[in-house]
C-alpha cells in the first residue's frame, strides 16, 4: 500500500465534503477501474487503494477515527463481507461489489449493506471481434462462456441438506457487529463469525464445498444492434456468475471491436473511402462503381475536371445510426491515376494533345502556381 494519505489518494482536500469525497471516488474509481485497464497491475493497485480511501472517507465516523489516529485506527481490517476472508483483497467478488456500490451510488441509492450485495456473482468479461459489415447489419450471436451456476446439490444454499442455513448467532443475521476501536469511538464492523454474511453454514454441501456455486461452460445468445461502434462495452444484465448461496447474479460485459475494413474507415456513423480514378475518366467525366458497405454497387458520377483530393458525398450510404432510422453518409476521396505502361499510339496521341497547347503543358497550372510563388525565387 502506498504511503499517501487517503485524500491525496482519492485527490480531495481534508476539508472536502461528501459530495466532493464521493465525486472524487466515482473518478478515480472509473479511471483505474480493472474492466477499463485489463491486465494492469498498477491500475489494479490504485482502484484497491481508491476503494479502501473511500471506505473510510464515506462514512463519518470512520473519517474521523481517521484524521485522529490514521491508518492505526482500522487495524483489524474492514473489508466488506468477502466470503473469501476479509481484508481488501482483491477479487471477483470484492470487485463486484465495489462496482454495485458505485452503481447503487449512481444510482443515488446508496448502500445498505445488505448481504445479498456482499455475495452478487462476479461480472463475466467478454470480447467480440465482428467485421464492420456485422456492424453494420448487427448481429445475433451465441458465445460460449466460463461461469458458475448454482449448485444443483444445495440449490445454491452450500448446505448439506440442501437448505437455507440458520442465522449467525453472533450478529443475529445482520452481518455487522459494533466494536470499540480506539477509546472513542464505536464501529459496525463486519462479523467475525459470518464474514458478513449473517447466515453460517455447518453442514457443508459436499459437491461444492459449501459455496453454494458449481463452475460451469453456458452458451449465450446475444445481440448486437445494427450501428455499434468500436470500443464499445455492452452489458447483458445477469449473465454473469451466480450469486453465493442465493445471492443476485453479476452481469456480462461485451466489449466490441470493430475489424479495420478493407476499403472503409468510419467515423460515427460515416464512412470514408479513396477510389483511384483515371486520367482520361477525370478529365472527361464518368462513372465508376465501388461496393458499398451492404455490397451492393453504388455508382458514382465523376465530373469532367475532377482533380485528385475531390470528395465526394453520397448521401445516406454510411453506417446505421443506432436508435434512429437513419444512416451516415459515405465519402469518397478521388485519386487521379497517372497512366504508365503506355502502348505507342498513347504516347502519340499525349504529344500530339500536349504540342495543341500553346504553351508547356506539363504543369497545366503553371501559371496560378507560379503567381502564388513567384516572390519566393528572389
Ligand atoms: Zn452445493
Ligand atoms: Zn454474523
Amino acid at each position: 500500500m502506498s504511503e499517501k494519505s487517503y485524500y491525496e489518494i482519492l485527490g480531495v482536500e481534508k476539508s472536502a465534503n461528501a459530495d466532493e469525497i464521493k465525486h472524487a471516488f466515482r473518478k478515480q474509481a472509473m479511471k483505474y477501474h480493472p474492466d477499463r485497464n485489463p491486465g494492469d497491475k498498477e491500475a489494479e493497485q490504485k482502484f484497491k487503494e481508491v476503494n479502501e480511501a473511500y471506505e473510510v472517507l464515506k462514512d463519518d465516523q470512520k473519517r474521523a477515527a481517521y484524521d485522529r489516529y490514521g491508518k492505526s485506527a482500522f487495524q483489524n481490517g474492514m473489508g466488506g463481507g468477502n466470503p473469501f476472508g476479509g481484508g481488501f483483497g482483491f477479487n471477483a467478488e470484492d470487485l463486484s461489489d465495489v462496482f454495485s456500490n458505485i452503481f447503487s451510488d449512481f444510482m443515488g441509492g446508496g448502500r445498505n449493506g445488505g448481504r445479498a450485495e456482499n455475495l452478487r456473482g462476479a461480472d463475466l468479461n467478454y470480447n467480440l471481434e465482428i467485421t464492420l459489415e456485422e456492424a453494420f447489419a448487427g448481429l445475433e450471436k451465441d458465445i460460449k462462456i466460463k461461469t458458475t451456476e448454482a449448485c444443483s446439490s444445495c440449490h445454491g444454499y452450500g448446505t448439506a441438506d440442501g437448505s437455507e442455513a440458520p442465522k449467525c448467532e453472533t450478529c443475529g443475521g445482520r452481518g455487522k457487529v459494533r466494536k470499540q476501536q480506539g477509546p472513542f469511538f464505536v464501529f459496525e464492523t463486519v462479523c467475525p463469525t459470518c464474514k458478513g454474511e449473517g447466515r453460517v453454514v455447518k453442514d457443508k454441501c459436499k459437491q461444492c464445498n459449501g459455496l453454494g456455486i458449481t463452475k460451469t461452460e453456458k452458451t449465450i445468445k446475444i445481440k448486437i444492434p445494427a450501428g455499434v461502434e468500436n470500443n464499445v462495452r455492452m452489458r447483458v444484465a445477469g449473465e454473469g456468475e451466480a450469486g453465493l448461496r442465493g445471492a443476485p447474479k453479476g452481469d456480462l460485459y461485451i466489449y466490441i471491436n470493430v475489424k479495420e475494413h478493407k476499403l472503409y474507415e468510419r467515423e460515427g456513423a460515416d464512412l470514408y473511402t479513396a477510389v483511384p480514378v483515371s486520367m482520361v475518366c477525370a478529365a472527361l467525366g464518368g462513372k465508376i462503381e465501388i461496393p458499398g458497405i451492404d455490397h451492393r454497387k453504388i455508382e458514382v458520377g465523376i465530373e469532367s475536371g475532377t482533380q485528385t483530393g475531390t470528395r465526394i458525398k453520397i448521401k445516406g450510404e454510411g453506417m446505421p445510426m443506432m436508435g434512429a432510422r437513419k444512416r451516415g453518409d459515405l465519402y469518397v476521396l478521388i485519386k487521379v491515376e497517372t497512366p504508365t505502361h503506355l502502348s505507342k499510339k498513347q504516347k502519340d496521341l499525349l504529344e500530339e494533345f500536349r504540342d495543341l497547347k500553346d504553351s508547356d503543358s506539363c504543369q497545366p497550372e503553371t501559371k496560378t502556381f507560379f503567381d502564388k510563388i513567384k516572390d519566393l525565387f528572389n
